[in-house]
């Protein structure tokens, strides 16, 4: 049975690195993924792609010919994309139960623009007819070196948690870039608090500030992140976390090891949800 990995993350996250690194990894197993490229706007993709977005629309076209900026023109290039996702699913049903080497994993990589994707009509269209046919999984790409400072890594976290909200389908957190920055940081934020909020402190009286808000642990940004820390316990625990670099290669494995660990729950926990939601 295939699993559908669908590669999410802010720009400049790795992306499209990452997609290339499972790639070439898969091929090395000789199991060769599907693989889908959903970003309009890229010029240059590193991987040999079984259905490219760009084969069916033409970005900069778009963007003339509707008289749209570069979100704008993403946007409806999905949206026109989105109106074809019954032939797409179609053509991967056939491949991947065809008797000649099944396909086992559809990978999919994501416009560089995030949100454009996960908040759009399309995004969900796309990725509801996905989950609706495969085991589902998104992976999450961090830029960890540029997430080393407590409010950034906070704040990614966040946006993390409001996809996983938002799309309702297992999530992997790949930390990537392990190869310039260590990620035993973040995992150490995400299950000792306290080690969090001891950075804070730290960062806090680093800028010179007097009492800064997290070391008083009172005051309306004192209780905020105590409340946010709640959640994102909670939403720590849903997660798979994996350091990785897509460079170098390291970590991959790891991040395999969790793809099946979510196809998993997806089946138990996510599956049924969303029956109950059709
Ligand atoms: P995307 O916008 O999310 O698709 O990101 P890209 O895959 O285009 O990568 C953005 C930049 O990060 C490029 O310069 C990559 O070479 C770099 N990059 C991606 N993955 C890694 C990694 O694992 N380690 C390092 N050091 N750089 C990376
Ligand atoms: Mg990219």
């Amino acid at each position: 049975d295939p699993i559908a990995i669908v590669c999410v993350g802010m720009a400049g996250s790795g992306k499209t690195t990452f997609m290339q690194r499972i790639n070439a990894h898969l091929h090395a197993q000789s199991k060769p993924p599907y693989v889908i490229n959903l970003d309009p706007a890229v010029t240059k993709v590193p991987f040999q792609s079984n259905i490219d977005i760009r084969d069916s629309v033409n970005y900069q076209e778009v963007m003339a010919q509707y008289k749209l900026g570069p979100n704008g023109g993403i946007l409806t290039s999905l949206n026109l994309f989105a109106t074809k996702v019954d032939q797409v699913v179609n053509i991967l049903e056939k491949r991947t139960k065809g008797k000649v080497a099944p396909i086992e994993h559809i990978i999919v990589d994501t416009p560089g623009q995030i949100e454009v994707f996960v908040w759009s009509a399309s995004g969900d269209i796309i990725l509801g007819s996905l989950a609706s046919s495969f085991r589902t999984v998104i992976a999450y790409i961090i830029d960890t070196p540029r997430s080393t400072s407590t409010s950034t890594f906070m704040s990614n976290m966040l946006y993390a948690c409001s996809i996983l909200y938002k799309t309702k389908l297992p999530m992997i957190l790949v930390l990537n870039k392990a190869d310039a920055t260590d990620v035993s940081f973040a995992k150490e934020w995400m299950t000792d608090f306290e080690a969090f909020q001891a950075a804070l402190r730290e960062e806090e009286e680093g800028k010179g500030e007097e009492g800064g808000f997290a070391t008083q642990g009172s005051g309306y940004m004192g209780s905020l992140l105590h409340s946010m820390s709640l959640v994102l316990d909670e939403f720590y625990k849903h997660l798979s976390v994996v350091g990785v670099s897509a460079l170098t290669g390291q970590g991959v494995d790891e991040f395999f090891e969790a793809v099946q660990e979510k196809a998993v729950e997806f089946e138990k926990d996510y599956r049924p949800e969303l029956e109950r939601r059709k």
